[in-house]
């Protein structure tokens, strides 16, 4: 950490636990912040970028202590914030303002926009009435209304001009950071355009540094200097914004990427590289979290399949470690299609091409040991011996991405990433083959 460091996190982790019972005995949790560590300069904007539910909200609430953080450290200018006395807080919350995503939940109705505004001012221990107003018109200017909005009420006002509103309470305590959590997504994108512009003229004037929360490539594109991507409650790509467009070195980085709309419609990427659900995050899959959705999954030495085909492998390996696989569903389906009469007429052999169909695995593969486990595999799985096919599917489909849980780590480019395709150092030891049982 250096002098220019405004906000610094580390292993930052927010669990909520899944109770059960009258005794609210916890039988889990949900690990919505696992683990981020991460700067914030003075003067810059860090974007932190994911898709729904990958934790970022809950990584602005827990730094800010909206919510008592599980574990980690925030330092705010160098101190410590936590063990904080009252006036700490107090001061930290005057340094550190924060605008939500929803322009409307974050305003009191029966408040008029001065008031509003006005509130952290009064909050902070500024009595004069006439000053407040006189400190509150002036914020007003700055995000582009006018002192007639002052008496304004929050239902009169465009979603544009909430969010104004909310940058002008955020910054009437004059603060060095400001956290703006998904602060366009409510947004029209010709008024997301001018609140943008807003907040980047804003940084200017007031010196900010900005933690800012988006869904949205474009939105950190266009804006920071650095981003942070975020998967499942973890950071797995770290860098400077150009070198994170330019050369993302996490496959997660790259499936968001090609999902955003690009001006040709024909190139739009549509969302083909990120196909799946975003996993649960109160069970997260072992090993590297974006497993169960990567395109780049590692093969182990010794099988050179082609990429997609080993995508289907692992897919259908997770749906049986995971039992997630309907084999009745697929059954019924097949019959339909083949207009079978019924299910009973389908041979084992038809449902086990039905299973490569629906995995998208060819008939036959092209290294013969592969095929042996596999067609050995979806017997298995046809006769209902799960156990088994997963065993062997595990021991025959190895890979480093569910054995192992990768760090944050330097690569080429010299920004980390967290992705096993950088492990050179492991390189060495995986020339061995591991058909050891996995986690
Ligand atoms: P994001 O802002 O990236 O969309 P959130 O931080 O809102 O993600 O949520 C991360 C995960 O934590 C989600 O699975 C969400 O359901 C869960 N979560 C968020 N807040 C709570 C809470 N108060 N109690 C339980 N789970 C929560
Ligand atoms: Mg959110």
């Amino acid at each position: 950490m250096t002098d220019d460091t405004v906000l610094s996190v580390r292993d930052l982790t927010k669990h909520y636990p899944v109770t059960e019972g009258l005794l609210d005995r916890e039988v889990g949790r949900i690990r919505a912040v696992d683990g981020i560590s991460f700067e914030v300069r003075r003067g810059e904007t860090l974007g932190l970028i994911g898709e729904s539910g990958c934790g970022k909200s809950t990584a602005a609430r827990s730094l800010l202590r909206l919510e008592t953080p599980t574990g980690g450290e925030v330092r705010f200018d160098g101190e410590t914030v936590g063990d904080h006395t009252d006036d700490e807080r107090k001061r930290f919350r005057r340094q550190a303002g924060m605008i939500f995503q929803d322009p409307t939940s974050s305003f009191d109705p029966r408040l008029s926009i001065g008031e509003s505004v006005a509130e952290p001012l009064a909050l902070h221990g500024m009595g004069d009435r006439e000053r407040r107003r006189n400190v509150v018109e002036t914020i007003l200017a700055e995000v582009d209304l006018s002192a007639d909005d002052y008496d304004r009420y929050p239902h009169e006002l465009s979603g544009g001009q909430k969010q104004r509103v909310a940058l002008a309470r955020a910054l009437v305590t004059n603060p060095e950071l400001l956290v703006a959590d998904e602060p366009v997504s409510a947004l029209d994108v010709s008024v997301e355009a001018e609140i943008l512009a807003l907040v980047e003229r804003l940084q200017t004037t007031f010196g900010l540094s900005i933690l800012l929360i988006s869904h949205d490539m474009s939105v950190v594109r266009d804006v920071c200097d650095r981003v942070a991507v975020m998967y499942l409650g973890e950071i797995v790509e770290l860098g400077p914004t150009e070198a994170v467009f330019s050369e993302p070195q996490h496959p997660y980085t790259r499936a968001l990427l090609a999902s955003m709309p690009t001006p040709d419609p024909g190139q739009r990427g549509g969302r083909a590289d990120l196909s799946g659900e975003v996993p649960d995050p109160s069970d997260p899959p072992p090993g590297c979290r974006f497993h169960t959705r990567c395109p780049a999954v590692i093969q182990p030495p010794g099988y050179d399949l082609d990429q997609a085909v080993w995508r289907g492998i692992m897919d259908l390996r997770v749906a049986v470690r995971d039992r997630t696989l309907d084999i009745e569903r697929l059954r019924e389906r097949r019959v339909v299609a083949e207009e079978a009469e019924s299910a009973e007429n389908l041979s084992k052999g038809e449902l086990r091409s039905a299973l490569r169909d629906a995995y998208d695995v060819p008939e036959e593969l092209s290294d013969s040991n592969a095929e042996q486990a596999l067609s050995t595999a979806l017997a298995e799985i046809v006769d209902g011996e799960l156990s088994s096919a997963d065993e062997r599917l595990r021991g025959a489909f190895p890979t480093v991405c569910i054995q192992e849980h990768p760090c944050l780590r330097e690569t080429e480019t010299g920004h980390p990433a967290a992705c096993h395709l950088h492990d050179v150092a492991d390189e060495a030891s995986a020339a061995e083959p591991s058909l050891s049982p996995e986690g």
